[in-house]
């Protein structure tokens, strides 16, 4: 643990609604936390349904205005916010570490990563085609248009406070939607400061409202019910999904739902164990291993375990574990207390069915909720911290023999988000790519994010994609015009 080190000051931040192009302080307020000392940072304001009642007709109002504006300006507007996101990086990290915790660097890195969601889409903008073709039978002309899907619902989760909102809002706003977000209420503030970003850029009002809130369901179910709202977008758990997706079921809303993962890290027995140790440490830490493609189970070849399990241990056993803004801190504190109960709980489940701790295995003492970069050895098959995602420097481990055993073991999971492997044999990476139940593999690397690819799960990890090409097509609806 970091010695102790005091909290530097919040840089200022908008503390009300987006509504209407405009901040807005309608009445009840809450306290956002700062998890490294559990204190509160600031107090901002709480939507109401009536806030959000609000925002969706803004929202429709400024609809076919959106839609009809040229892609071009469109494309500029975006490309504009991302300048400022960056031109204000050091601003936006230091507020995404002091709510989210996550070391500075990191934050950094996320404002980049988050940011470039903007400038790519904006280039994505100008390119929304449609096509024209002729009916096989000769009996007719084919136009096909693409129109946006009009009006769109965000719900975003605090893990990355920021790229999770410009994953939606970059693609959204490009493909001449209307978006109303609805940022997690552990982590308003980074998004906040993203809607000051889009007034200085000059969005028109109505495009984009910002709503933060205590109390999602009662905001957001409303919302659902509107015939006005076109689209749902989430990020978020499973199970949260499964009931939006409920609700959104009563009205046929087009949706997006990125959920949970439980990504599986295979080592073959002919991988480079070095390499295969340091991209564990990628795939597991990153974020404190609160991301949705952290690698959760590490299945290794019997003949290689031994040396994996010591590699990854002594790794693990240097980082440094502190608040995110101390210098050298590599693991900040995970998001709540409640969150770290769950870790040590999926811990304790899994020592007391035969695993053993190598290094870590407790929370630490003092404020904030930190808790010790953890390996657990002989993990076994009925472990919970197996099925269910940790999200938490925990790293499990688990024996295999063979390659289809391996296989079998990565995909045996209702989700299906990343998957990552490392072998050195060509013909087994191709083959092993293939029969990974994952929207995403990382093939002898632990990083699978760019803004450039489809981002998304399959299972119950979630319906359609984000970022890339493939990104601006959830936002567009595809019109037939049948001509003579
Ligand atoms: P969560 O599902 O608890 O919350 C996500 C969002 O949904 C928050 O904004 C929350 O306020 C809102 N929400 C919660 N209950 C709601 C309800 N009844 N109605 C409407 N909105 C509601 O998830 P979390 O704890 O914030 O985030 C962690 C989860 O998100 C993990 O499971 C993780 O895997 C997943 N995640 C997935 C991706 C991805 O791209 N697939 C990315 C990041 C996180």
């Amino acid at each position: 643990m970091s010695a102790s080190v005091s909290v530097p000051a919040l840089p200022p931040v908008p503390t009300g609604l987006w509504l209407g192009g405009d901040q807005v302080h309608p009445g009840p307020v809450f306290g956002v936390r700062n998890p490294a000392t559990g204190d509160v940072l600031i107090e901002i304001a709480d939507a109401t349904p009536a806030d959000g009642a609000t925002a969706l007709a803004d929202a429709v109002t400024a609809q076919p205005g959106w839609a009809a504006t040229a892609p071009r300006e469109r494309a500029e507007l975006l490309r504009r916010a991302w300048e400022l996101v960056i031109a204000r990086r050091d601003e936006f990290a230091l507020v995404m570490t002091l709510e989210m915790g996550k070391p500075l660097a990191e934050s950094r890195g996320e404002v980049d990563y988050g940011g470039e969601f903007l400038r790519w889409f904006a280039e994505e903008a100008v390119r929304i085609g449609g096509r024209y073709t002729r009916s096989p039978s000769g009996t007719g002309r084919i136009l096909v248009t693409e129109q946006p899907v009009g009006p769109t619902l965000g719900i975003t989760p605090w893990n990355f406070p920021l790229a999770m909102g410009t994953r939606k809002i970059g693609p959204a706003l490009a493909a001449g939607c209307t978006m109303l977000i609805k940022p997690a209420a552990e982590t308003p503030l980074t998004m906040l400061l993203l809607g000051q970003v889009f007034a200085d850029a000059g969005l028109p009002p109505g495009v984009l409202s910002i709503l933060p809130t205590t109390n999602a369901a009662a905001l957001t179910t409303p919302l659902l019910t509107d015939p006005r709202l076109r689209k749902l977008t989430f990020t978020g758990s499973t199970a949260v999904g499964k009931l939006l997706l409920r609700q959104a079921a009563e009205r046929v809303l087009r949706t997006s739902m990125e959920l949970g993962g439980n990504a599986p890290f295979v080592v073959f027995a002919d991988a480079d164990v070095d390499a295969a140790v340091t991209g564990a440490l990628q795939a597991k830490m990153r974020n404190t291993g609160e991301a949705c493609t952290a690698a959760n189970r590490f299945h290794v070849a019997d003949q290689v375990r031994a040396e994996f399990t010591a590699g990854l241990t002594e790794r693990m056993s240097e980082l440094t574990v502190g608040p995110g803004y101390a210098p050298d801190v590599q693991v900040g504190p995970l998001i709540t207390d409640r969150q770290r109960t769950t870790v040590a709980e999926l811990v304790q489940d899994a020592l007391d069915r035969g695993a053993r701790v190598t290094t870590g295995g407790n929370a630490l003492p003092g404020p904030g909720w930190f808790f010790e970069p953890t390996v657990l050895a002989d993990v076994p098959a009925d472990a919970r911290i197996l099925r269910e995602e940790v999200f938490g420097p925990v790293a499990a481990i688990a024996g295999f023999s063979g390659e289809a055993a391996g296989v079998a073991a990565a995909n045996d999971t209702e989700f299906g988000l990343a998957a990552y492997f490392y072998t050195r044999d060509l013909d087994r990476a191709l083959r092993v790519s293939e029969a990974l139940e994952a929207g995403m593999v990382g093939v002898n690397r632990g990083v699978v994010s760019d803004v450039a690819a489809p981002f998304g799960g399959v299972k119950e990890s979630g319906l359609g994609r984000e970022a890339g090409t493939e990104g601006i097509a959830e936002y567009l609806e595809p019109k037939y015009i049948a001509l003579p």
